[in-house]
């Protein structure tokens, strides 16, 4: 059976070049990279190597990457370790309604600690504006946290100008950049940005390797306590192996990413037009052009979001409904809701996520199945049996 993967938002494969930078850090080049021997020089010249890396491809200095176990720790370090850290100016933090869990859930246990949270509205796009985030910032804001592009939905922020308003008010800005690394163009110094996160695994790097940038002088408290690893400030023995990976991973994911947004989103733009064309009552949900270039979210009518994925699959066709984290919930999506779609609507939502392996004959086979399978439940469904009746 033919297998193809739309759900590079979930996680996307390590790719050759990738595995190939990583294998010699398993069986041959092992040594602690805080040992004063060759082995660990060998180790720790890997390591700086891939921070240099990292730090290239969004315009840091190499001592403001810090390696984390994945994009989750580095939201909640970034969110905790700078509300922790500025308890004498205030407890108040600005976050949006349309972040990743890894943001909303740690903001919620803020909460149950005493700390004051502001969930800033969307609108129908999925947008925040620096005039709304003006307006929040409060004289005991201390921390701002909005992400730079919306894993469901795929709308892009304005992230200049939002952190432009923060540096106004002397608030620490923090963006969730996970799922933008490689679509969307990122310098940290010219966009004003304190803090941002990334997560190896959302491009071609393996699971369970993260990087928070923190500016220099940015104060934020330690996160995990033991040795003295990344300057201090996150202990634990290095991931060699991924940190090697995430580095070649982000050197790729950067080296040319107008050619890359060009291919995907000639891609994402055909299967978007195809489908509001071909099936009725379909609709795009995001914005149709600032959104990241391999993002398609529509919800289709009468349908649950989980027996298409299941049909889809059974087609041998891998996308989600939502994130991957809020899948297997059947709640719809935080972020659907946030921009104003009924529960019932929300429920009937598909997200497909390319990568640059992706084809345009995959994409056609793809909406192929979509246009049967979407026929195919709805004969079946008495809701849109009622819908036609009523609507003769
Ligand atoms: C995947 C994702 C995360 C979590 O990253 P992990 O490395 O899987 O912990 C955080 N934020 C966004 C926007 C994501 O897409």
């Amino acid at each position: 059976m033919k297998r193809i993967y739309m759900d590079n938002g979930a996680t996307t494969r390590v790719t050759e070049p990738v595995f190939e930078a990583m294998k010699p850090y398993f069986c041959e080049i092992y040594g602690n990279p805080s040992s004063a021997h060759n082995f660990g020089y060998v180790s720790r010249h890997a390591i700086d190597a891939a921070r240099e890396q990292v730090a290239k491809a969004i315009n840091a200095d190499v001592n403001e990457i810090y390696f984390t176990g994945c994009g989750t720790e580095s939201d909640n370090w970034a969110v905790r370790g700078a509300a922790y850290e500025n308890v004498k100016k205030g407890r108040h933090i600005i976050t949006t309604a349309i972040e990743h869990h890894a943001i909303l859930h740690t903001c919620a246990q803020l909460e149950k600690e005493g700390f004051e949270v502001t969930y800033l509205p969307v609108d129908e796009y999925g947008f925040v504006t620096p005039e709304q985030l003006d307006a929040a910032i409060r004289p005991d804001t201390t921390l701002v946290s909005i992400m730079t592009a919306n894993n469901e939905i795929g709308t892009i922020e304005p992230i200049a100008e939002l952190a432009a308003v923060c540096k106004k008010h002397g608030v620490l800005f923090h963006t969730d950049a996970v799922q933008a690394i490689g679509s969307v163009k990122i310098d940290v110094k010219a966009m004003g940005i304190d803090m941002l996160s990334m997560s190896g695994h959302k491009f071609h790097a393996p699971k369970g390797i993260g990087v928070l940038y923190i500016r220099k002088g940015v104060r934020l408290q330690q996160f995990m306590n033991g040795g003295a690893q990344e300057r201090n400030r996150r202990a634990g023995t290095e991931n060699l192996a991924s940190i090697v990976g995430i580095g070649k991973a982000i050197e790729i994911a950067t080296a040319n990413i107008d050619a890359h947004n060009a291919q995907l989103s000639a891609i994402r733009d055909h299967m978007i037009e195809r489908i509001l064309k071909e099936i009725p009552y379909s609709r795009l949900n995001g914005h149709p052009t600032t959104r990241l270039p391999g993002n398609v979210n529509v919800c289709f009518r009468f349908i649950e979001g989980e027996s298409l994925l299941m049909l889809l699959d059974a087609k041998g066709i891998a996308g989600s409904s939502g994130s991957a984290c809020t899948s297997g919930s059947l709640d719809p999506s935080h972020v659907l809701l946030a921009i104003g779609l009924p529960h019932e609507i929300a429920h009937g939502s598909l997200r497909l996520s390319l990568s640059e392996e992706n084809t345009m004959e995959e994409a056609d086979y793809v909406v192929d199945a979509l246009v049967e399978i979407v026929s195919r439940l709805r004969s079946m469904s008495p809701l849109y049996d009622d819908f036609l009746k009523e609507n003769k």
